[in-house]
């Protein structure tokens, strides 16, 4: 069977590689981290960093290679394109790497953007920043989780905000009146090859995804308008592979606002592993190999719910997980990471029911028992 390569060996990379395995391919990990997840269900682990020639050479021979995590390698991903099949490309990762190149995109696309202004330089911060304010100050590259990311509500605090941020290059952003946050997932081969999810409703906590709902519990029109916006993205793109878009509802008018971009399967999407027709990381391995995304129909309205390390106990002590285990439409996923800390992510559950409403309520229900921290 053909080898395929994956650069990155966290959650998303050990999804990848089990959908893989079972569709009949051998694979390939490249991850420094010796205890990568997916290093438990690769063929084989290279242990060393992202730009490493020998191991990159490894990868080259694969028949096809992908990545599943944003930072550092685009241009790993251009090098590895002179030798074999690269998807996605990396002018679209390093595009979604930066904030300041993603947001051009998004403009350049003809979607609406949050208004923001860069901020490359103290200089750049005078008169006209006081029209982003309230907002957000996040810096332009390596932020995820809410990390990297600063409420200002006054020109001085902004001036305050990018010296705390150490002069990196930033965007300011306006805080917009949000009414929802959701998701599209995108997989497109080319233009005549193109599927999107069902656009996943999303509860954040502390900048972290807690819950994730499908269907959204918004109208069908905002519903057509984000998936018809998330492809013409990823046709500007020309983007080959998983795309994430991440979307503002806005207001009474509940306009849609293009937020970011996440090129690979996405934590919104996991619960397309067990209440979808076919999962992401199922069309991440057909969209790389070059063959047309399968069926995306959502199966069961349904909840994903992310389990961090904050729910362990301050001795260690694993979180109570028989509610869970028993729960006859509960499915358990976890990724085999050893140390808990709060705020990483340890492993999701998907509950199915027959309304988001129930899928939701029972998912907090469920999110609640594991805690073992009193
Ligand atoms: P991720 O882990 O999704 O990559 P991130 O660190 O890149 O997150 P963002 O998605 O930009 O951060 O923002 C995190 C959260 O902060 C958003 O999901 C949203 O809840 C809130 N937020 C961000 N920008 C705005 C805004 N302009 N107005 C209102 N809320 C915002
Ligand atoms: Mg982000
Ligand atoms: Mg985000």
């Amino acid at each position: 069977p053909a080898m395929l390569g994956i650069l990155g060996g966290g959650q998303l990379g050990s999804m990848f590689t089990v959908a893989a395995k079972t569709m009949g391919y051998r694979v390939t990990v490249l991850d420094p981290d010796p205890n990568a997840p997916a290093a438990r269900f690769a063929d084989c682990h290279l242990c060393a960093p992202f730009d490493d020639a020998v191991a990159l050479k490894t990868l080259a021979q694969c028949a096809a290679v992908t990545t599943e995590f944003e930072n550092v390698h685009a241009q790993s991903m251009r090098d590895l394109a002179q030798h074999t099949r690269v998807s996605p490309s990396g002018d679209c990762v390093a595009i979604a790497q930066n904030r300041i190149a993603e947001k051009a995109w998004i403009r350049k696309a003809g979607l609406p953007t949050a208004p923001y202004q860069t901020v490359e330089r103290i200089g750049d911060i005078d008169e006209g920043t006081a029209q982003y304010l309230p907002g957000i100050l996040k810096t332009a590259t390596l932020g995820y989780d809410g990390k990297g990311q600063i409420r200002v509500r006054t020109v001085a605090e902004v001036q305050a905000a990018f010296e705390q941020h150490g002069g990196v290059a930033c965007v300011l952003e306006k805080m917009v009146d949000l009414r929802a946050e959701i998701s599209v997932i995108v997989c497109r081969l080319d233009s005549r090859h193109t599927a999107t999810y069902d656009p996943a409703e999303n509860r954040h906590d502390n900048g972290i995804l807690s819950y994730s709902t499908v269907p959204a519990r918004l109208p069908e029109t905002v519903q057509r308008q984000a998936r018809q916006m998330a492809v013409r993205l990823a046709d500007a793109l020309d983007y080959v592979g998983v795309l994430a878009v991440e979307m503002f509802v806005v207001g009474d008018a509940q306009d849609l606002v293009v937020n970011e971009i996440a090129p690979r399967p996405h934590n919104s999407g996991h619960h397309t592993i067990d209440a979808c027709a076919a999962s992401q990381f199922q069309q991440q391995v057909r969209l790389m190999c070059g063959l047309p995304p399968a069926d995306t129909r959502l199966l069961s309205p349904c909840t994903m719910a992310n389990i961090l390390g904050d729910l362990w106990g301050g001795n260690g002590g694993e979180p109570h997980w028989e509610a869970v285990q028993q729960h006859p439409s509960a499915h358990l996923h976890l990724y085999g990471k050893t140390a808990a800390r709060n705020g990483r992510k340890m492993g999701h559950f998907t509950v199915l029911a027959d309304t988001a409403d129930q899928a939701y309520a029972a998912a907090q229900q469920l999110h609640a028992q594991l805690d073992n921290t009193e």
